[in-house]
């Protein structure tokens, strides 16, 4: 014996989704960012927190399966969520190496050539000014 499944029609915006949902969210809001791929949406209307009763279900007159769409949104917004942290991680390692070869390179750049030291140079005739002085203090004659 086979059970007809009424055909899916557009959602008529009735509201009754909403009213039935013992978790106070908006089945209706969720539907529409799951069909257009809005996970970031879908997250923010709370999509985590169904509890799968299936009662927006039962009283959607549109016969949508919106329980499927929310079982697979899950999973799906689930799966993205480990793609992007993985993505991060792997950037941010790239990041990391790139730091680290760029302070290799500096390190190796100041080893190749350090920072001259500032050279004192003294003229010859202020050798000879030094002298006389010195003579002149010990009272000798220059
Ligand atoms: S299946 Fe989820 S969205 Fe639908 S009424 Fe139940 S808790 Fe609310
Ligand atoms: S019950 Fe069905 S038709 Fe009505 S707003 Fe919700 S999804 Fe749309």
């Amino acid at each position: 014996m086979s059970i007809d499944t009424p055909a899916q029609q557009p959602c008529v915006h009735c509201g009754d989704c909403v009213r039935v949902c013992p978790d106070a969210l908006d089945p209706e809001t969720l539907f529409f960012a799951l069909v257009k791929d809005d996970f970031a949406a879908a997250r923010a209307a709370r999509l985590d927190a169904c509890s799968e009763c299936n009662r927006c279900v039962e009283v959607c007159p549109s016969h949508i399966p919106l329980l499927d769409w929310f079982r697979w949104g899950k999973s799906e917004s689930a799966e993205r969520a480990r793609a992007d942290e993985a993505r991060e991680r792997f950037e941010a390692r790239n990041a990391r190496l790139a730091r680290e070869r760029a302070e290799r390179a500096a390190r190796r750049r100041e080893v190749a050539s350090p920072t001259a030291l500032p050279v004192q140079t003294i003229s010859h005739a202020e050798v000879l000014a030094a002298i006389a002085r010195g003579r002149a203090k010990r009272g000798q004659r220059p």
